[in-house]
């Protein structure tokens, strides 16, 4: 968002979720969470390569934003949107928390579940996975070992394992699930969650998150086919050729561009409805 406009309390919970903060905060913690996550990503550091550098700039852009959100925030002495503690439900594994914080905000975009990657609101289908699209409420961790449970409005829980993302095409890797609905979720997919939080911890791990990222593409591409559903064809279709595109990207070029890969697919869901 331009930083002239007011900040509203999404934007400001947006800005917290990006810079891995919780409310409320001081403009130090501002300065150094943002200088922390620009320093793995800033565009000068790619400056040998065109690509590269569009792709740091868009993640840099972001974090901009949002430092400047939440400098506005803190100079105008605004009450901080209203944050839980749901790490009950946020938690993937305690060993290392970050970059996803431990608290998130009720107000929509909802919390992810890290376990399930699924956040009230979503779309699902329900083992064996062939009957009506159902709406998830929330999620509940059943002790620090699990089940996961996945709450509905008018139906008792169902352990995450039964539950499956109905209706939605993933702007990463282009995998997708039916039924064909008028408007398919477009959100992120949860093994690309996953993949989201483990380059960033270990960027390493770049060119075997591009393979299964192209492999979940392909998979997309006939999935969607199976649909018969043109755009969710087109989308995979698109990430299946964008994900070859980088077989043989250098390191830095391949970590960079998957990075903006994921900041687009999230800044893209994480906006709000409509
Ligand atoms: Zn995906």
């Amino acid at each position: 968002m331009a930083p002239s406009a007011a900040p509203g309390p999404r934007d400001c919970a947006r800005a917290l979720w990006l810079l891995g903060l919780t409310a409320p905060v001081t403009r130090e913690e501002v300065t150094a969470a943002w200088r922390a996550r620009v320093s793995r990503t800033h565009p000068d550091l790619h400056a040998s390569s065109a690509a590269k550098s569009d792709a740091a700039a868009v993640l840099t852009r972001a974090l901009n934003d949002a430092r400047a959100t939440l400098n506005r925030w803190i100079e105008d002495r605004r009450d901080w949107p209203d944050v839980r503690p749901r790490a009950t439900t946020v938690r993937f594994d305690e060993a290392d928390p970050e970059p996803w914080p431990e608290r998130a905000p009720s107000a929509e975009p909802a919390v992810v579940d890290r376990r399930t990657g699924l956040r009230a609101g979503d779309r699902v289908r329900l083992w064996p996975y062939d009957g009506d699209v159902e709406q998830v409420q929330g999620t509940e961790l059943d002790g620090p070992e699990g089940p996961t449970w996945v709450l509905f409005a008018d139906r008792a829980a169902v352990r995450s394992e039964r539950v499956r993302l109905a209706a939605y095409s993933c702007p990463v890797c282009g995998v997708c699930a039916g039924p064909a609905v008028d408007d398919p979720a477009v959100r992120p997919c949860p093994d690309c969650l996953v993949d989201l939080r483990r380059l960033d911890d270990r960027p390493a791990e770049a060119p075997r998150i591009r393979r299964a990222i192209e492999a979940r593409a392909e998979a997309g591409v006939s999935i969607a086919r199976e649909l018969d559903d043109g755009r969710l064809i087109d989308r995979a279709t698109e990430r299946r050729r964008w994900a070859r595109r980088l077989r043989d990207a250098g390191p830095e070029d391949l970590h960079a561009a998957l990075l903006a890969a994921f900041g687009r697919a999230w800044e893209r869901w994480g906006a709000p409805v409509g």
